[in-house]
C-alpha cells in the first residue's frame, strides 16, 4: 500500500465491498481486505501490477472505457448488476443460486485528485448483489408463472377468455394502425349436451381436452386459440384473408370429425360446427368481427352441424 492511502487502510478493510485503486496505467495502487479475500491476490501480490495481467477474464475493452471516461470528464461512474453481471470472476458463496455462475455485482468508479484537481487515480468499489439478484430472479420468475398460469385454460390447456380477448384486441388495433387482415374462426361442439348426459361429464372434459390437441396440430404457430366458453372455442389468425380462414376451418373439422374419441372403454364420433369471417376496411372492430363469425356460426348449426360456413352480409 502506498503512503497516500495509509490512512484509510483500516476503514477500508472493514467495508464488506471490495475497494480497489488504479492509476492511468491500470497499475494496482490499493486493494482491500474483501479483494484479497475473493481473488487470488493479497495485497503485496498485487500492489504494483497491472490489472489486466492479474484478471485475464476480464472484459478488457469495457473496463478500460469505464476507467478512461472517469480520467477524462472527472466524473463518477457505475454498473449494475443488471446490465453487467460481474466485473471480476469471484466465487459467491452461496449453496443455492440456480444459474448464478458467479458473485453478482454493482460497480462504482470513482475519480481521485490531486490539488489542482487533475484525476490521477480511479476507485473502484464492488457491492456483492448476489442475494439481490437472486431474490429478483426468483421474483421474476413467479411472475412470468403467474402471468403464464393466469392467462390458461386449467382444462385445455389453451387460452382462457380473457387473455385470448386481449391477444386479439392487439391484434385489431395493430391493423388499424399498420393495415394487413386478420381472420376470425369460432366453433362449437355438437350435440355435446347429450355426450355429458349420456356418458358423464368427464367424458364431455376428456372430449375438450381431446379437440384442444387436434386443434394444437392443425393449427401454425402465429395462430392463436382460445377457450371461449363452456365448448366454444376461438381462434385468430393473423395475416390470413378469409378463403385462407375457410380452408383452416375445414381442415380443424376434418381433424376433429377424423376419428371418434375413446375414455375409459367408451369411444364416441365428435363433431364441430364453425363460422367465420376476416377484416376488411370497415370491420376492424373486435366486436363486430366476433359478432360476424357468431352468426356464421348459428348458420352452421342450423344448416345441419357438422360443416363451416362464412360470414356474408
Ligand atoms: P349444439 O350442437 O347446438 O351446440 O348443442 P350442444 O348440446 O352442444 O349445445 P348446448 O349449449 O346446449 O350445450 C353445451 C354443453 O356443454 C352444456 C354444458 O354442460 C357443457 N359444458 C360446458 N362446459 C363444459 C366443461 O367444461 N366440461 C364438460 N364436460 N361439459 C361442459
Ligand atoms: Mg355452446
Ligand atoms: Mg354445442
Amino acid at each position: 500500500m502506498t503512503t497516500q492511502f495509509a490512512y484509510t487502510h483500516n476503514i477500508i478493510d472493514c467495508l464488506d465491498t471490495g475497494v480497489f485503486v488504479v492509476d492511468k496505467h491500470f497499475t494496482v495502487q490499493l486493494w482491500n481486505k474483501f479483494m484479497e479475500v475473493h481473488s487470488n491476490f493479497t495485497e503485496s501480490k498485487i500492489i504494483g501490477k497491472n490489472f489486466f495481467e492479474c484478471f485475464s477474464e476480464l472484459p478488457k475493452k469495457w473496463f478500460e472505457r469505464k476507467i478512461h471516461s472517469v480520467f477524462m470528464l472527472n466524473h463518477e461512474s457505475y454498473t449494475s448488476w443488471e446490465q453487467r453481471p460481474y466485473l471480476l470472476q469471484f466465487s459467491h458463496g452461496r449453496s443455492v443460486t440456480g444459474q448464478l455462475d458467479f458473485m453478482y455485482q454493482n460497480c462504482n468508479f470513482a475519480p481521485i485528485c490531486d490539488q489542482n484537481n487533475e484525476v490521477q487515480y480511479v476507485c473502484v468499489t464492488i457491492k456483492d448483489m448476489t442475494d439481490i439478484a437472486i431474490s429478483t430472479m426468483q421474483l421474476k420468475e413467479a411472475c412470468a408463472e403467474l402471468e403464464r398460469v393466469s392467462s390458461i385454460d386449467g382444462l385445455t390447456h389453451l387460452y382462457n377468455r380473457s387473455h385470448w380477448e386481449k391477444a386479439f384486441t392487439n391484434e385489431v388495433e395493430r391493423i388499424e394502425r399498420y393495415g394487413g387482415e386478420v381472420s376470425l374462426i369460432i366453433f362449437d361442439m355438437d350435440y355435446f349436451k347429450k355426450i355429458n348426459d349420456q356418458n358423464g361429464h368427464l367424458f364431455g372434459d376428456q372430449v375438450l381436452r381431446e379437440v384442444a390437441q387436434r386443434c394444437k396440430e392443425v393449427l401454425r404457430s402465429a395462430d392463436v386459440i382460445g377457450r371461449y366458453g363452456g365448448e366454444e372455442f376461438v381462434i385468430f389468425l393473423p395475416e390470413t384473408n378469409v378463403q385462407e380462414a375457410a380452408l383452416v376451418a375445414e381442415k380443424l373439422r376434418k381433424k376433429i370429425a377424423e376419428f371418434p374419441v375413446s375414455y375409459e372403454g367408451v369411444t364416441l364420433p365428435v363433431s364441430i360446427s364453425a363460422g367465420f369471417t376476416a377484416s376488411n376496411t370497415d370491420n376492424h372492430d373486435f366486436e363486430k368481427l366476433l359478432h360476424q363469425a357468431d352468426i356464421a356460426l348459428y348458420q352452421a348449426k342450423q344448416a345441419g352441424r357438422n360443416q363451416c360456413i362464412g360470414y356474408t352480409d
